[in-house]
């Protein structure tokens, strides 16, 4: 590379052929430089100056708005952030209700299964409550003449022996000794469970001085009412119902109800049960012949007793 004066070969070769009329005294139309040309120059820089000002001015503004954007952006990532966070948060909560929810329903489950185990066994315990009851009053309170629990229950005599038995039983057991003809008792009477002797009574005339044989027992008429009661309430509460009554008597067997399974006895001895209505109109008719004979007993006479025998052996 050759180089002269500073200048490249280029720079050389544009000098030696430098048109002639740059030495001539020709005007170049744009004049020569001078004092025009320098405001010119001054007044372009002035403009190139104005337009950088302007240029750096709008740089800065784009500067701020980019800022600004910048700041916007990074803002919303932020809020994005705190949104999705919170999106976590809810479906954490939600996750936790649906957890609680659970709980509580098998909590709710357990509870409905204890009350109905409970409800079982209060039923349960009724049932053999009622059982125990009914197997108390059979063994404690049954007529030895018609084999029934004792209806208005009725000692006979002195009450010597205590013997107590249903009144309708032992008044038609009484006058069926009575003799047809001469309606009177030709011989001394003896309890029908242990032989005590019974006094007959004088007849002619009725004196009044014969006092009457039957006696109510209240002692054993209240136990058979209460026992009866309380069979009833558990019988109701065993089966949930008191509508059971079936026909026949009998025990041991069991029936399905609505309710569970009950014992037959229970729905025998239940409100409206066989064998409590059977008892409920023995003790009714009972305690209306025996109240009569009572009462009148002082002013009975042959006739009388002749009736009362035949009205008691149609019952
Ligand atoms: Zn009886
Ligand atoms: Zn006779
Ligand atoms: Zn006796």
């Amino acid at each position: 590379m050759r180089r002269q004066n500073g200048k490249g070969a280029k720079d050389i070769q544009a000098d030696s052929e430098a048109p002639a009329y740059s030495r001539t005294a020709v005007k170049p139309s744009y004049g020569p430089p001078g004092k025009a040309s320098e405001s010119r120059l001054k007044r372009w820089e002035e403009s190139l100056r104005k337009t950088e000002e302007k240029l750096d001015s709008r740089k800065r503004k784009l500067d701020d708005l980019e800022n600004a954007a910048k700041d916007a952006r990074t803002d919303l990532n932020k809020r994005q952030k705190d949104v999705a966070k919170q999106g976590r948060e809810l479906a954490r909560a939600q996750k936790q209700l649906e957890k609680q929810q659970l709980a509580i329903a098998e909590k709710e489950s357990a509870v409905a299964k204890q009350e109905q185990e409970t409800q079982d066994l209060a039923l349960a315990l009724s049932t053999s409550r009622a059982e125990q009851l009914i197997a108390q009053l059979e063994e404690h309170f049954f007529c030895s003449l018609c084999f029934e629990i004792i209806a208005c229950p009725c000692t006979i005599g002195s009450s010597r022996c205590g013997h107590t038995f249903c009144a309708l039983c032992i008044m038609k057991w009484y006058f069926s000794r009575l003799c047809p003809d001469c309606c009177t008792w030709h011989e001394d009477l003896e309890c029908p469970l242990c032989r005590t002797p019974i006094a007959a009574p004088k007849v002619v005339p009725a004196d009044g001085n014969t006092p009457c044989p039957f006696a109510p027992n209240r002692m054993v008429d209240g136990a058979v009412a209460e026992l009866l009661n309380t069979i009833r309430n558990e019988s109701t509460a065993s089966s949930g119902s008191s509508s059971t009554s079936p026909k026949g008597k009998g025990k041991g067997k069991s029936k399905k109800t609505e309710g569970g399974v009950i014992s037959e006895a229970i729905a025998l001895w239940g409100e409206g049960g066989a064998s409590r209505v059977d008892w409920q109109d023995r003790n009714r008719r009972g305690h209306a012949e025996l109240d009569r004979l009572t009462t009148g007993w002082t002013r009975m006479g042959p006739g009388d007793y002749k009736l009362m025998k035949n009205r008691l052996a149609a019952t």
